[in-house]
């Protein structure tokens, strides 16, 4: 058994921003930062699984993905954070000290960060993990710099397709927006939105059932599930906006949650409905999902705590 101040789980931008700034304030965090062979909970969380990062300040030439979530991680070492390169199991926050297990290894804080973050979900194609980051992408925002005058397609008929579908018309020549039914989930403005934009084309009643190329995209074969057609779309780029899922199975029935499983915090703080156990990034937040707002909320979860313990004079 190990008692820490602090204990972070996630290591994402969020958790590891926690740690520079917790560790900074002599709390010692342990980061449970994850699993190496899983593509949901590997430390680093979802920027190990992009290549170059653009938009993160700091960094004008811009930096790969996972050399951001290496520097970082350095960055909370060089200040005492430890590390715990495994999962966090199961966790008691009945009673403090809080309990947390990574498999029979117990380990007890005072203070608990949740930054679990959150995963996109995905096709469940084998050529995904492929070309992820090589033409396939989850996240318009990030990306979509990288496919001027591009013909691009978008799965999803949800809002964040259709948001996203929309968003990619400033770079692409031409974004197919592919949808397994023939309606749209999103929101009637939002529908109406891509419907008048001439550079999204609607592939309804459609499905993609593989991806092309090896080192990058290049092509998407698709099937229409009511004709059984099937053609390949020549595009350079993927962007498989298909719905999120927070990584909070650990906290159910413990922590306060919307029904959609995102933690609750108490708005403009990292404060969760147990005292003295706090939420940070994508786990908490379906709106932003960027690595700079995690790490800006991983920061506020620091301060957050090191204000709570020193007012509940742990020690
Ligand atoms: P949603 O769950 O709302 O939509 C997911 C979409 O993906 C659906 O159209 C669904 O199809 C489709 N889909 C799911 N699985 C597959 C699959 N395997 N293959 C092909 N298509 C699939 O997720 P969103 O991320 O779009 O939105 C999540 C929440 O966030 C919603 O409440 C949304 O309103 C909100 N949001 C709001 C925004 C805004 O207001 N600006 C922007 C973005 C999101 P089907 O319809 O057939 O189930």
């Amino acid at each position: 058994m190990s008692h820490h101040q602090v204990v972070i789980i996630g290591s994402g931008p969020a958790g590891l921003t926690a740690a520079i700034y917790s560790a900074r304030a002599n709390l010692a965090p342990l980061v449970i930062e994850g699993e190496p062979s899983s593509t949901s909970d590997q430390p680093g969380g979802q920027l190990m699984l992009t290549t170059e990062v653009e938009n993160f300040p700091g960094f004008p030439d811009g930096i790969m993905g996972p050399e951001l979530m290496i520097r970082m991680r350095e960055q909370a070492a060089r200040f005492g954070a430890e590390f715990l390169t495994e999962k966090a199991t199961a966790i008691d926050f009945s009673e403090r000290p809080f309990k947390v297990w990574v498999r029979e290894t117990l380990h007890t804080a005072d203070a608990i960060i949740v930054s679990t973050g959150a995963q996109s979900l995905m096709l469940g194609l084998e050529a995904e993990s492929r070309l992820l980051g090589h033409g396939l992408s989850t996240c318009a925002t990030c990306d979509g710099f990288f496919f001027r005058n591009q013909e691009i397609a978008v799965v999803g008929g949800g809002d964040s397709a259709v948001e996203e579908a929309t968003f990619l018309t400033k770079f692409a020549s031409k974004v197919s927006l592919i949808v397994r039914r023939d309606e749209l989930r999103a929101s009637k403005i939002m529908q109406e939105r891509a419907l008048a934009n001439p550079k999204i084309e609607l592939v309804w009643n459609t499905v993609v059932d593989d991806l092309l190329g090896t080192d990058k995209l290049d092509g998407a074969v698709v099937r229409n599930v009511v004709t059984g057609d099937v053609r390949t779309l020549p595009v350079t780029g993927l962007f498989v906006a298909i719905g999120h899922r927070p990584n909070t199975d650990l906290f159910k029935g413990v922590l306060a949650m919307e029904d959609n499983g995102y933690l609750i915090t108490r708005p403009g703080t990292s404060y969760t409905d147990i005292d003295g156990v706090f939420a940070c990034g994508d786990v908490q937040d379906h709106t932003y999902r960027q690595a700079i707002t995690a790490a800006g909320s991983g920061c506020m979860a620091a301060i957050d705590t090191e204000r709570w313990l020193e007012a509940n004079h742990h020690s």
